[in-house]
């Protein structure tokens, strides 16, 4: 008989986060296989299991699977752990499963922490509908082309950050998608837990004064865009009329009518240019 492949969620800082469930199945696996044999011994030690542990990370994630995969064929059930949170979220996972459906091996999820899950139900922006786009990319250029790919997603924005591109990435937000309501939520589940809230612009103004620590989640409210008729367009167009009939030029008019509207000034011109057309 083959064994099983267990995704077993770990706790994302705090150590009382893990399911009964868990702890349970970490006992009874054969092997534990995880990022860092180090940091999950650690997990494992408070937890009061011994089991052997294997190394199983981004870099080796492909060979190790197989491997892996042949010992579970051959009886062994296997739980993958990763140094935090849910596996193959964001961590490896990804290949082993797809390799044991392959090999008509039962995959078993165990549920439990998980950062954008956690920010998201504490942000107070819509849970109804959300697109998790893992890290945004390092680089300005494909940073700003993937937020771009991103603005008329009808749901919450939620992306994994790291403290020292949170600032340059907020920027980057409020260009591409206008300043929407947006949260970090930051230290979730530790000491140091909290929700920072706010329009883009704002956040940005904190965040210039002092770099926010530790690890976070970035979300982004919908696309606040009311341009689903053409009627609609043409609001957005009169408004700039209107604003250049006060004296304003044609770009501070529509950066104005922008800000109104809640959109970016690229989407905002692109209406315009639908409308125009029309
Ligand atoms: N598999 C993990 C999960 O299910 O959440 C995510 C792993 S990903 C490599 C690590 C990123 O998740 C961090 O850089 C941070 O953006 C986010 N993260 C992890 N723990 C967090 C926490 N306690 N608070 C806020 N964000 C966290």
């Amino acid at each position: 008989m083959p064994g099983k492949l267990y995704l077993v969620a770990t706790p994302i800082g705090n150590l009382q986060d893990i399911s009964l469930r868990a702890i349970e199945n970490l006992r009874a696996v054969d092997v534990i296989a995880c990022e860092d044999t180090r940091h999950s011994q650690k997990l494992l030690n408070h937890l009061g299991v011994k089991k052997k542990l294997v190394s199983y990370h981004e870099h080796n994630e492909q060979a190790r699977s197989a491997g892996l995969i042949e010992q579970i064929a051959q009886g062994a059930s296997i739980a993958v752990i990763s140094d935090a949170g849910t596996p193959a979220i964001n961590d490896p996972g990804y290949r082993i499963v797809q390799q044991a459906i392959e090999e008509g091996i039962d995959v078993v999820s165990i549920p439990g922490p998980s950062a954008v899950i956690a920010a998201l139900a504490g942000s107070g922006l819509p849970t109804d509908s959300f697109f998790f786009g893992g890290f945004l990319p390092a680089r300005k250029g494909e940073r700003k082309s993937r937020l771009r790919e991103l603005t008329d997603i009808p749901g919450t924005l939620a992306f994994y950050e790291a403290p020292h591109r949170v600032a340059a990435a907020l920027v980057d937000c409020l260009e591409e998608l206008g300043d929407r309501r947006a949260v970090v939520a930051r230290e979730l589940t530790k000491v140091h837990e909290e929700f920072i809230r706010g329009p883009l612009s704002s956040l940005i103004r904190q965040f210039s004064e002092q770099m926010p620590k530790g690890e976070m989640v970035l979300l982004i409210d919908r696309s606040t865009a009311r341009f689903s008729s053409e009627i609609e367009q043409n609001t957005l167009s009169q408004r700039v009329s209107e604003l250049e009939s006060t004296g304003l030029d044609r770009r501070a008019a529509l950066k104005q009518a922008a800000r109104e509207f809640g959109l970016s000034r690229s989407k905002a011109y692109r209406e315009l240019q639908i409308a125009k057309k029309s």
